[in-house]
């Protein structure tokens, strides 16, 4: 028997930016017997979900979904579209743009990075400067991360679209939404993306375990010329089975039952009011740290996370020790700082399956914990978030 929880009731809380909470309504719908994945009834559900899906990139090309974690689908996007040698133009903007670039440089690819503070945005004027200088057209992609998930820093997509435009250059643009889609507005068809990365265990609340590439016209033919080599994520494999719903080798069927039930919730809502409701949460959140006294790691106010709030630790204090102390006393966790941002910051995660009460729970763990932990602060950070959230109104109108 495992016995990961001492605590011996309610529930966890699990506030991390992903894996996010799944809910029970996703939970149920996955405790089915798994069913012949060749079988007639398979083609039925491998049509919904892949149809489905579409929506939620808001898109009307294809959605490939790998039974992989998300990291899968970013080598997938590089290697149906490359070829050993070409040059790629990415941006650090954090710990996630960071790991990207390193799996491009182990495929062969020639990473052109640009750096970042890991406290800022992608700076769409910079891609366009690299892309007017690139007169020979030797960069083949340009590859940015939507929610940077280590900072809690969301970056303008149809800025760098407008840029590369503007630049008349053809590189792909290649898009990491792990950490947003479902939760950020996001539209691949309108900002001219053309490979879209995605994960389930996010904003779409599943289970880790599958992750997804929208493949654009451009993309597609792409993969006819791309030299890298690639088996598992081809996606010429993928495409043909799939017209009929079903899938090349086998799927992560019960995850599928999950993300058809997990789609339904996202319609039922309305992609419209899930982006407010994150935004709202993301606002309520801020107030808190303002009424801590805290400061976020994110500068631009224009870029700060729906998705999740990033919280610089005071100086000579410990992030890990605070995290440590809110999951001993209150069954809470919150994500780590990640690479250089190790110990420095917290992150509180509130995208998903999500409403006020559960934020409150969240901003009454941290600051307790806050004050457990001897971290100076003030006391009526979750006062703000209550007040805003009692006066600011629930639902989008219309
Ligand atoms: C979580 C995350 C990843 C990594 O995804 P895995 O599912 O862990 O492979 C990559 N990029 C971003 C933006 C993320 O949030």
């Amino acid at each position: 028997m495992l016995t990961l929880n001492s605590h011996p009731s309610g529930r966890h809380f699990l506030q991390i930016p992903g894996p996010t909470n799944v809910p029970d309504r996703v939970l149920r719908a996955i405790d089915q017997a798994t069913i012949d994945h060749r079988g007639p009834e398979f083609g039925e559900l491998g049509k919904a979900v892949l149809t489905g899906i579409k929506q939620v990139f808001q898109t009307e090309s294809p959605v490939v979904i790998f039974p992989a974690s998300g990291t899968g689908a970013w080598e997938a996007a590089l290697v149906n579209t490359l070829s050993p040698g070409d040059r790629v133009l990415m941006v650090e903007t954090g710990h996630f743009a960071s790991l990207w670039r390193k799996l491009a440089g182990r495929l062969g690819l020639d990473v052109d990075c640009i750096e970042g503070d890991w406290r800022r945005p992608v700076d769409a004027g910079v891609i366009g400067a690299r892309l007017a200088d690139d007169a020979q057209h030797r960069i083949k992609a340009v590859c940015v991360v939507h929610n940077e998930t280590s900072t809690g820093v969301t970056s303008d997509i149809a800025a760098v679209r407008a840029a590369i435009d503007q630049a008349g250059h053809p590189a792909l643009l290649m898009v990491d939404t792990i950490s947003s889609l479902g939760s950020i507005d996001y539209r691949h068809d309108e900002w001219g993306v053309d490979v879209t990365v995605a994960g389930s265990q996010k904003g779409l609340m599943l289970p880790p375990g599958l992750s997804f590439n929208a493949v654009g016209p451009r993309a597609l033919a792409a993969a006819e010329t791309a030299r890298l080599p690639r088996s598992y994520w081809d996606w010429r494999e993928m495409l043909g089975p799939n017209a009929k719903g079903y899938f090349p080798y086998t799927p992560s069927t019960n995850l599928l039952y999950g993300l058809h039930e997990a789609l339904a919730m996202l319609a039922a809502e309305g992609l419209p009011q899930v982006f407010a409701r994150h935004e709202r949460h993301a606002r309520a959140t801020r107030l808190a740290v303002a009424g801590w006294g805290l400061e976020l790691l994110s500068l631009d106010a224009a870029a700060h996370s729906p998705a999740l709030t990033a919280v610089l630790m005071p100086d000579g204090h410990s992030a890990d020790a605070l995290r440590k102390v809110i999951l001993d006393r209150f069954d809470m966790s919150l994500g780590q700082g990640l690479g250089k941002l190790s110990d420095r910051i917290f992150r509180i995660g509130h995208l998903g399956h999500f409403n006020d009460l559960t934020l409150c729970g969240t901003l009454a763990g941290v600051e307790m914990g806050l004050a457990a932990a001897g971290v100076p602060h003030r006391s009526g950070g979750l006062q703000a978030a209550m007040e805003y959230l009692t006066r600011a109104p629930e639902r989008v109108a219309g």
